[in-house]
């Protein structure tokens, strides 16, 4: 069985699972992967039409992929504005932007109406530097958003960035006080227990090793097959292995270490708020204080999956989580005496431009996928959720229409050279970021590799924020 990250051991046993799928079966509308994307999927369609039958088949537990196990960081998609801008044109990026704030509300609201403790806490994301490189990492989006006329970024003193962030080392950052915080885990695992209740039909340990991609499709478990209508692929980091999807997304890790609970030690430093927290290194680190007063510190883009295969490797892996843990104790020296209790890690599904891709799988109408978070998919599964249900419903409308849906541009190259290639700017990255937090001059060399990963090899802050 994969490692469970600690946010899941917090909340395992909290249900059985669900049998695997056994003989011949049918469904209007079949979803493959039981994590946010998913599961939000098949609550939006049992909301429009109740009667609709739905199953969702999950290989592992809902909860056990990335959904389980993130930073529980809910971010919405202003720091991205550049990048929607660029795709999608500007009056859609602000509707789309706008639609991502909502849905950190509307994740608010169904914890509270459905009795999950989900720990939600709205106190906002700070977009920080933490060393002279990364500074002004967001100028160009805060000067994009007074030009769309929303200004979403609030720019704060040096000294208050550092203050909230519980360290001198954060120099200088910016406020998005749309955003949230949550125990991830447990919000997946409500949403399993709503939809199971809604009349979702749930297969847990049934991965689906095949599939018939006639009308109605059949898809193939060890020991059952689903005929459906519809299918809706949720599958995250592991769509990498489809055909089609193959060259739309590459596969890295994001590694997480948890702290001992040590909440007057946090105090005692000032880091009393719950902000979602980032720098802007291009493999960039997120932090954050949970309820109980643990730090929970991640590092995206350091494992890179072959043809999307992901082994042990991208569950936990001791060799990142020693560098993460390097990384933590160089940003916070303040924290020098607080432990490291727990590491654990998983799979970023990054796509090109670090926006999700929804579309038809060869052009079918009836299989419908929603892949390509690129690591900022906790808040935006509440809008995939939205699209694939309307995908999956046949319906014309704001969510079918959306401009993520359909082929876009920007593709890796394949495997071998993909897989290489990430190595090499990888490698480039790692030691110009050492160079500039230990104050130094990179290599010209490695500046230069480097500035090839803007190009979707390595998830990268950036311009962007966090992904
Ligand atoms: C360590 C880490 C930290 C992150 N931090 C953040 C963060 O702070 N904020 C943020 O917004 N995002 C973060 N992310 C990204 C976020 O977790 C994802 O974007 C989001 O969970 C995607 O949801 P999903 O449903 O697509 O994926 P998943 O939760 O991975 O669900 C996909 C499911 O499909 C299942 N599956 C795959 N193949 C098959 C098959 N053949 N048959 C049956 N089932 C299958 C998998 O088992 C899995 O459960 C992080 C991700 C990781 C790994």
């Amino acid at each position: 069985m994969a490692h469970r990250s600690f946010w899941l051991q917090e909340v395992l046993g909290d249900a059985p699972d669900e049998a695997p799928l056994q003989g011949a079966q049918r469904a209007d509308v079949a979803i493959v992967g039981g994590g946010f994307v998913g599961l939000w999927t098949a609550l939006r369609i049992k909301e429009r039409d109740p009667g609709c039958d739905v199953v969702l088949v999950e290989q592992d537990i809902c909860g056990g992929g990335a959904s389980g196990r993130n930073g529980g960081e809910v971010l919405s998609w202003w720091a991205k504005a550049g990048t929607l801008v660029a795709l999608c044109g500007r009056e859609e990026a602000i509707r789309l932007a706008t639609a991502s704030v909502d849905a950190i509300g509307e994740i608010e609201v169904f914890c509270s109406e459905h009795g999950i403790d989900a720990e939600f806490n709205r106190a906002g994301y700070l977009w920080t530097a933490t060393t002279a490189a990364q500074l002004g990492a967001w100028d160009s989006t805060v000067e994009l958003l007074r030009d769309l006329g929303a200004p979403a970024l609030e720019l704060l003193e040096p000294a208050e960035v550092a203050r909230r962030a519980g360290s001198p080392v954060h120099l200088a950052g910016v406020l998005d006080p749309s955003a949230a915080t949550v125990q991830p885990a447990k919000l997946a695992r409500g949403l399993r227990r709503v939809a199971l209740e809604r009349g979702v039909r749930i297969h847990e340990h049934s991965r689906v090793t095949s599939v018939d991609r006639g009308r109605p499709a059949v898809l193939r478990t060890a020991h059952g097959a689903l005929t459906a209508d519809r299918v809706v692929f949720a599958t995250n980091a592991w769509a990498a292995s489809m055909r089609e999807l193959h060259t739309r997304l590459v596969v890295v890790s994001s590694d997480i270490i948890l702290t001992a609970e040590a909440p007057e030690r946090l105090d005692e430093i000032g880091w009393t708020g719950f902000e979602a927290i980032s720098d802007s290194q291009v493999m960039i680190h997120y932090y954050r204080r949970t309820a109980r007063g643990r730090v929970m510190f991640g590092k995206g883009g350091w494992g890179i999956a072959l043809a999307g295969r992901l082994g042990p490797d991208f569950d936990r892996h001791e060799g990142r989580a020693v560098d993460v843990e390097a990384n933590f104790r160089r940003i916070y020296p303040n924290l020098a005496d607080v432990p490291v209790e727990h590491h654990w890690c998983g799979p970023i599904d990054r796509s090109h431009h670090g926006l999700p891709l929804f579309g038809r799988l060869g052009g079918r109408e009836h299989l419908v996928y929603g892949v390509g978070w690129s690591g900022n998919g906790v808040g935006p599964s509440v809008l995939g959720g939205k699209i694939l249900a309307s995908l999956a419903l046949g319906a014309d409308d704001e969510w079918s229409r959306s401009s993520f849906v359909g082929d876009r541009p920007g593709r890796f190259p394949p495997d071998p050279v993909r897989f290489v290639g990430a190595h090499v700017v990888r490698s480039a990255v790692v030691r110009m970021e050492r160079a500039h937090a230990r104050g130094s001059s990179p290599r010209p060399w490695d500046v230069f590799v480097a500035g090839f990963a803007p190009a979707g090899i390595i998830p990268k802050a950036g311009r962007d924020g966090k992904e």
